[in-house]
């Protein structure tokens, strides 16, 4: 065992964000409870991949994620450009901090940069959100996850349905010399955020009261996805549901960067497009929710954190699980399908039945790095 177990981090979009200050905290609370038996050293690489400040400077603010050690400023240009120039930079970190471990989050081109990197020097990657799939190529996220996981060491999945998709790729459960991967069902540490964070919120935010928003009398909605975004008529159908929605009652659009290229918002008079929101606004918008519309990842499943049903504006999910309970209706993008799913979940319970673990997943995935580091 070394002296110190050296992880470095790679994030450089929102939900990585979100998901690597709930490891960052199990990091942290390890060292100061002096649980952890081998001291652990976060590095973090923040590539750059969102930039604005409601994008990313928010979150390490409101999350108390450390500040970045390397920030490497790539953003902006297309998937290409951006995954070759972040190789490069992470590389180069990576020869100077030789870590242990590097860390990676989700799907994103920094996620695939950060994997590539790694393993071309030989340094163990650790994928968390591994074995996710939508099984639609079309998505550039689909391809990220499909090569991170390929690449990765630890596949640490946050559902079962992740583990059957990776046991159908072949993937070992037994970390060993001769497999050298393994695959770990450790729950969602999304759903440690929204436990931990969603308390915060509570006492913090305003939002509802600065937006004279009704509790459960509006509908919160993102739009994000390229295959909806670079899609005019997608992108056209679905925002016209959403108009339509607005006239019986308010609907609520923080908007998204790439969103907001791609559509002109007095084209939907009747919707409420605000500002991307930090995080503890999000979750009190989230809870007091009537009904969600999105085509998120996470804030599909934040919804049912939250105890609210959800419409999701996309042909398929990898959180099919919320599906199979019926608590998200799969809409897709036809205009008279989402207001339809609209109706049928608006007046849903949804009961919590823990599908994405018990808000421990950040803490087991620390002791995963620790107990690994001797195969
Ligand atoms: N989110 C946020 N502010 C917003 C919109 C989303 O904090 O204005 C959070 C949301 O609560 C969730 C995460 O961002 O935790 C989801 O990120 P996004 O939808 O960008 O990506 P995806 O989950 O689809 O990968």
């Amino acid at each position: 065992m070394p002296d110190t177990i050296n992880i470095t981090t790679i994030i450089g979009a929102r939900p990585q964000f979100i998901k690597a200050a709930t490891v960052s905290r199990a990091i942290a609370g390890q060292a100061q409870t002096g649980q952890q038996a081998t001291p652990i050293k976060e590095t973090i690489i923040h590539t750059g991949q969102h930039f604005d400040a409601n994008m990313s400077e928010v979150f390490f603010r409101e999350l108390d994620i450390p500040k970045p050690d390397y920030n490497l400023g790539i953003g902006g240009g297309s998937h290409g450009r951006n995954t070759g120039r972040m190789i490069e930079a992470i590389e180069a970190v990576l020869v100077k901090e030789q870590p242990d471990w590097v860390l990676v989050y989700g799907d994103t081109d920094s996620t695939l940069a950060g994997a590539l990197a790694a393993a071309k020097l030989h340094i163990p990657v650790a994928h968390v959100e591994a074995g996710l799939r939508s099984y639609n190529r079309i998505m550039p996220e689909e391809i990220n996850r499909i090569v991170a996981d390929q690449l990765s060491t630890l596949l640490f999945c946050p559902t079962r349905t992740a583990v059957a998709n990776l046991e159908k790729e072949g993937f070992p459960h037994q970390l060993t010399a001769r497999t050298r991967q393994a695959v770990v069902n450790v729950g969602d540490v999304m759903y440690d955020a929204a436990l931990y964070y969603g308390g915060r919120a509570q006492g913090k935010s305003r939002i509802i009261q600065t937006r004279a928003l009704t509790p459960k009398a509006f509908v919160l909605a993102t739009i994000h996805r390229a295959e909806n975004t670079d899609n005019p008529e997608r992108l056209h159908n679905i925002m016209t549901a959403l108009n339509q929605i607005a006239a019986e009652i308010p609907v609520v659009l923080p908007l998204h960067p790439r969103t907001k290229q791609k559509l002109v918002p007095a084209d939907f008079p009747a919707v409420t497009f605000i500002d991307p929101l930090g995080y503890l606004d999000m979750v009190m918008l989230e809870k007091n929710a009537q009904v969600i519309v999105t085509d998120s990842g996470g804030v599909q499943k934040e919804a049912y954190f939250h105890g609210v049903p959800c419409v999701t504006v996309r042909d398929e999910t990898e959180w099919v699980e919320l599906v199979e309970v019926r608590v998200n209706a799969l809409a897709g993008s036809k205009k008279d399908e989402i207001i339809q799913s609209y109706h049928s979940m608006k007046n849903k319970p949804v009961e919590a039945k823990l599908l994405y673990g018990n808000g421990d997943s950040a803490s087991k995935i620390v002791s995963f790095l620790t107990e690994s580091i001797t195969v």
